[in-house]
């Protein structure tokens, strides 16, 4: 562990600053219609770590919290409406949006819940129909 490398990021304005430090569990995009209309945008870069490797260093008291079911905690800082990580209790997993860590070396290697999409990518990464099945989902694939 004293060789694991944090990367530390922050939200828009810089109230709240986090921290991951290792390697995370798994990288990619999702295509889901629930991240797409709490982001505003038509996907999602997440890198998924292990909870304990997810710290905030900085302005906890400053993010908000919204749950619309049980899998999904999505947060944001509360002075500038940055969004800064979503915790997946039920997966045992925190998504650390790609944008929030600019200097952690992102690369995708799967898109989920592809049937969903709006944006089609044509990268020739596996496209997963919803999510793989150690994280609840069916594991199938779909085309590009
Ligand atoms: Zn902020
Ligand atoms: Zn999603």
């Amino acid at each position: 562990m004293s060789q694991a490398k944090t990367y530390r990021g922050s939200c828009f304005c810089g109230t709240v600053q986090i921290a991951v430090t290792g390697e995370p569990v798994a990288m990619g995009y999702c295509h889901c219609d629930s991240c797409r209309r709490w982001s505003a945008g038509p996907v999602n870069a997440f890198t998924l770590w292990n909870p304990d490797a997810v710290q905030v260093t900085q302005g906890a008291d400053s993010i908000g919290t919204y749950n619309k079911t049980a899998r999904s905690y999505r947060k944001w800082c509360k002075t500038c409406g940055g969004h800064l990580l979503t915790e997946h209790p039920t997966m045992g997993v925190t998504d650390v949006y790609a944008a929030v860590i600019p200097d952690f070396p992102y690369q995708a290697g799967v898109h989920v819940n592809y049937q969903e999409t709006v944006l089609r990518m044509r990268d020739g990464l596996p496209k997963q129909k919803d999510v793989p099945t150690e994280m609840g989902g069916t594991g199938a694939s779909v085309a590009e």
